[in-house]
């Protein structure tokens, strides 16, 4: 497969196509200052990047939204160049809910169309505004639903997930790899006992070899086996590293003794609400 910066798209089984780098948006709210994600993704799209990862509950959509409307103004994109995925919260999963917070998320957006609208966790929680549900025991409240076969997947050289891979790539889907870095760090989210992927001697010998970060590395080594990637970053010098991942590649060696990093680690393993009754990572997927 051949990927350039400026041709990156990867076909869907539909017919459309989706670029294989995308900018990740999550950054904790009360962490990051008013603006920093449009300037991040205006930066990312003169960059070269096309695809926003994106959602309501990040409470910064309508800064993704604003910056790309400001570069369609300025006429350095179209609409049709750029991919979005926005994602249903866990509070919207009753059926009647989904179109209403879809189209809530086009008026933030202030957008006609998104290009992937994504479950973006498979485990219901009481419906309703409130993201966070809890009882007067600062007990999560849950909800029933059916579990969705929707579903993003943490990937990246301590999860290669060869098994599920292997299962898309039979049934021709396209694996999306969240935290492709190994996250922020977040102690909220992730468990932090985990290894930093990024500290890793092997991946940091394979890239002083092509004169490459750490990070560069375990994105090419994603894009290389097809999985899109969806690195976050708030600082334009990353943003522009992470996006510098198209004019070197691993040897066949290399990828092996990459793949061979897997430790099964899931950062981001939600243990808060391991108790849901359909809480996705008691199974093997
Ligand atoms: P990533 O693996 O993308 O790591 C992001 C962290 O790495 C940030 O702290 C960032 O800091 C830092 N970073 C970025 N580039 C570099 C670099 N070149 N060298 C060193 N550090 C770097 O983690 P995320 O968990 O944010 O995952 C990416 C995206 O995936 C999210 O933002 C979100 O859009 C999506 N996601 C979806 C989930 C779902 O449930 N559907 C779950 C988790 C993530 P800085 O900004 O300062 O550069």
């Amino acid at each position: 497969m051949y990927l350039s910066a400026t041709d990156h798209r990867i076909p869907l089984s539909d017919g459309n196509s989706i670029p294989i780098i995308g900018l990740g948006t999550f950054s904790e709210p009360k962490l990051t200052s008013k603006g920093m994600c449009a300037a991040s993704v205006k930066t990312a799209i003169d960059v070269g990047y096309r695809h926003f990862d994106g959602a309501y509950v990040y409470q910064n959509e309508h800064e993704v939204g604003e910056a790309i409307r400001e570069k369609m103004a300025e006429g350095k994109v179209q609409r049709e160049d750029i991919f979005y995925c926005g994602k249903l919260w866990t509070t919207y999963h009753e059926p009647e809910m989904v179109r209403p917070s879809l189209e809530r998320t086009l008026r933030v957006l202030q957008l006609d169309y998104v290009d992937l609208y994504i479950i973006e966790l498979p485990m219901a929680f009481k419906p309703g505004d409130d993201p966070y549900p809890k009882d007067e025991n600062n007990k999560y409240i849950y909800h029933n639903t059916n579990l969705c076969d929707t579903w993003e997947v943490e990937c990246h050289p301590y999860f290669t997930q060869e098994k599920l891979l292997k299962f898309c790539r039979q049934h021709d889907i396209v694996l999306v790899a969240y935290s492709p870095l190994g996250t922020s760090r977040n102690p909220f989210w992730v468990n932090v006992s985990s290894p930093p992927l990024l500290k890793d001697a092997l991946l940091n010998s394979v890239g002083k070899k092509y004169n490459k970060t750490a990070a560069q590395v375990v994105l090419r080594f994603n894009i290389q086996r097809g999985v899109v990637v969806i690195p976050k970053s708030f600082n334009s010098a990353r943003i522009k590293e992470n996006f510098q991942i198209f004019d070197f590649s691993l040897t066949e060696e290399e990828m092996k003794d990459i793949e061979a990093l897997n430790k099964n680690v899931r950062f981001v393993e939600l243990l808060m609400w391991c108790d849901h009754p359909e809480y996705p990572f008691h199974e093997e997927y």
